[in-house]
C-alpha cells in the first residue's frame, strides 16, 4: 500500500501517521519525491482498506494499493519515482540512475595476476570507466575450471583499488564470504546462478553496501524482481538490476539472448536502476559494441563490459572480452550515442587515439 500526502505536509504529521501505521503491525518506508513525500506500506495491508488508512490523516492525500507481487522493488512503491543508487568510490560518489550519465563498468573476468588487474584497471580508467570489475571467486560450470583465486584476488583488487582510484564490483557466491568482499567491494555483486539464492539475498540485503543483482539466465522479470525484493525486505535499498543474456535455444551463434527489451519492460515496473552485460549477453567480443551501442540508445543507466590485457591467454571468459584498445575504441563510439541522449560525461583522463 502507498500513502500520498498532499504537498506541504508538515513533517510531524509524517511521523505521526508512521507510528500509527506501525501500531496497525505495518511497516512504513518514507520515500521523498522531487514533489510529494509517500509512505510505502508493506506487512498485512489486505487487513485494512484504503478508507481506514486515509482517515489515520486529512494530510493524506490518497491511498493506494500495489497489485504486484513486489512491493518496495515496484515502480508504485515510489509514486513513479526513480531510485539514484549512489555509491562512494576513492574518488567520490557515483550515481547509478536515470537522470544521471551512463556508468562504465569495465575489467576482466576473473582476477589474474596483480599485473593484469592494475594494467587493466589503469587502462579501463583511462577510458572513461567508473568501475572496475573482477571476479575473485568464479561460479564455473566445471569444477575443473579456474575457480578464481579467492581471497588473494580481493587484495589485488584493493590495489588496482588504490593505483587506479576506480569502485570495484566483485561477485560473492557465499554467505560465508560476504565480509571480507563487502570489505573490498564498492559494489557487491549477485551473479546469474545466485539470483535465487535465497540466504545470499537476506546476508547482501543486511549489509550497507550497494548490490549488483545479475538475472538468472533462466528467470522471469517478476522472479528477478522479487529477488530483488528480498535484498529491499531486509533494509538494503541499493540496488541494481542487471542483465546478462537468458538461456537460449540457438546457442550456435550467441552465447546467451540479451533481452534488451528489459528496458522498456522494468520501466513499467520498478525504479530500480539498470545496467547491462553485452559480454556475457552475446558471449562474443565481436557482438559486444553493437549490444552496447543498442543498450545505451534503449535507455540502460549503466554498462558491464569485460576486458582483458589478452584475451587468448584469459584464464576465463576470454571469448567475450575485449582488449584494451577495442575498449578506448567503444568509449568513442558510445559517446556518441551516450550525447545525444544527453546522458555522457565519460572523461577520458588520457587523450586516445
Ligand atoms: C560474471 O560477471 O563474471 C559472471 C559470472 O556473470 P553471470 O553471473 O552473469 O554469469
Ligand atoms: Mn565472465
Amino acid at each position: 500500500m502507498i500513502i500520498v500526502m498532499k504537498v506541504g505536509s508538515p513533517e510531524s504529521e509524517i511521523t505521526r501517521i508512521s507510528e500509527e501505521c506501525k501500531n496497525l503491525r505495518l511497516t512504513p518506508e518514507k520515500i521523498v519525491g522531487a514533489s510529494k513525500v509517500v509512505i510505502g506500506l508493506v506487512g498485512d495491508t489486505a487487513a485494512y482498506s484504503k478508507e481506514q488508512i486515509q482517515e489515520i490523516s486529512p494530510w493524506i492525500e490518497r491511498v493506494l494499493r500495489v497489485e504486484k507481487p513486489f512491493k518496495r522493488a515496484s515502480l508504485e512503491f515510489r509514486h513513479g519515482e526513480p531510485s539514484a543508487v549512489v555509491v562512494q568510490t576513492p574518488e567520490g560518489p557515483v550515481t547509478f540512475s536515470q537522470q544521471d550519465p551512463v556508468i562504465i563498468i569495465a575489467g576482466p573476468c576473473s582476477v589474474e595476476n596483480e599485473e593484469m588487474i592494475i594494467q587493466t584497471a589503469l587502462r579501463v580508467k583511462a577510458a572513461g570507466a567508473k568501475f572496475l570489475r573482477g571476479g575473485a571467486y568464479k561460479p564455473r560450470t566445471s569444477p575443473y575450471s579456474f575457480q578464481g583465486h579467492g581471497e588473494s584476488a580481493l587484495d589485488l583488487l584493493a590495489k588496482a583499488r588504490e593505483a587506479s582510484g576506480l569502485g570495484i564490483i566483485t561477485e560473492v557466491m557465499d554467505t560465508a564470504d560476504l565480509n571480507k568482499v563487502a570489505e573490498v567491494a564498492d559494489v557487491v555483486q549477485v551473479g546469474a546462478r545466485n539470483m535465487q539464492n535465497f540466504s545470499l539475498l537476506k546476508k547482501v540485503g543486511a549489509l550497507d553496501k550497494p548490490v549488483l543483482l545479475k538475472r538468472g539466465m533462466s528467470a522471469t522479470i517478476d522472479e528477478w524482481l522479487m529477488a530483488a525484493e528480498y535484498i529491499l525486505a531486509a533494509g538494503n535499498p541499493n540496488v541494481i538490476l542487471c542483465e546478462r543474456g537468458i538461456r537460449t535455444f540457438d546457442r550456435k551463434y550467441a552465447r546467451n539472448t540479451l533481452d534488451l527489451a528489459v528496458i522498456p519492460v522494468l520501466r513499467s515496473l520498478t525504479h530500480l536502476p539498470i545496467t547491462i552485460d553485452p559480454s556475457h549477453g552475446t558471449g562474443k567480443s565481436e557482438y559486444v559494441p553493437t549490444m552496447a551501442m543498442a543498450a545505451i540508445a534503449a535507455g540502460a543507466d549503466s554498462l558491464m563490459i569485460e576486458v582483458h590485457p589478452n584475451p587468448a591467454k584469459a584464464l576465463s571468459d576470454g571469448p567475450q572480452s575485449l582488449t584494451p584498445e577495442r575498449f578506448e575504441r567503444l568509449m568513442q563510439e558510445l559517446s556518441v550515442v551516450g550525447k545525444a541522449i544527453g546522458r555522457w560525461q565519460q572523461q577520458p583522463t588520457m587523450a586516445l587515439a
